[in-house]
C-alpha cells in the first residue's frame, strides 16, 4: 500500500466528475487500498477518487475513524437516488480544504445506489451524520466541493485567504 497526495482547492482536478468503474480489476483494488490508508493516515473521516487524481468512481469512509472493526466502506460509483428531508451539518471540514469549516444544508436523509469492491450491487439508507458524509463525498465525485455550497462570502473570503497563502509561498 502507498500514502497517496491530496490534492488541495484550487486544483483543477477537484471539479472534474469522475467516470464510473467498469473493470473491476487489480488496478483499481490498489488504488482503493492506498485510498483507505491515505485516509486513516490523513486522518479523515471520507476520502473520494477525485481528491487522489484519480477520475474513477471511488469513495471510502469510516465513521468512526478505524476505531470500530466493520466500519469501513467502500463504494464503487455510488449514486444519490433519493432524498429526504433537511439538515445542518455543524462544522462540516475536508482534507482538499485546508483552514476552512462551515455549516452547510444537506438532506436529511439519503439513500444511495452503489457497487461494493467485488462488484455487488447494493442500496443503503443513511441518516444524519452519515447521511452527510455520503453527500460530501458523493460531491466530490461530481467535482463540487463543500465550499461551494455556503454563502458566496464565506466563499470569497476562503479564496483570499488562500490567494494569499500561494502568494507567500512563492517568497
Ligand atoms: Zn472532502
Amino acid at each position: 500500500m502507498a500514502l497517496l497526495d491530496i490534492l488541495s482547492y484550487p486544483d483543477k482536478f477537484l471539479t472534474k466528475k469522475a467516470k464510473p468503474v467498469t473493470n473491476i480489476d487489480g488496478a483499481i483494488q490498489k488504488t482503493i487500498d492506498d485510498m483507505i490508508e491515505t485516509m486513516y493516515n490523513a486522518p479523515g473521516i471520507g476520502l473520494a477518487s477525485i481528491q487522489i487524481g484519480c477520475d474513477k468512481s471511488i469513495i471510502v469512509y469510516d465513521l468512526s475513524y478505524g476505531e470500530n472493526e466493520g466500519s469501513l466502506q467502500v463504494f464503487l460509483n455510488p449514486k444519490i437516488i433519493e432524498t429526504c428531508g433537511e439538515t445542518v451539518s455543524e462544522n462540516e471540514g475536508c482534507l482538499s480544504v485546508p483552514d476552512f469549516r462551515s455549516d452547510v444544508k444537506r438532506s436529511a436523509s439519503v439513500i444511495i445506489e452503489a457497487l461494493d469492491r467485488e462488484g455487488k450491487p447494493l442500496k443503503i439508507e443513511a441518516k444524519e451524520y452519515h447521511a452527510i458524509v455520503l453527500q460530501h463525498e458523493i460531491d466530490h465525485l461530481n467535482g463540487i466541493l463543500f465550499i461551494n455550497r455556503v454563502s458566496a462570502l464565506k466563499r470569497e473570503l476562503y479564496k483570499r485567504h488562500i490567494k494569499k497563502q500561494i502568494k507567500q509561498d512563492d517568497k
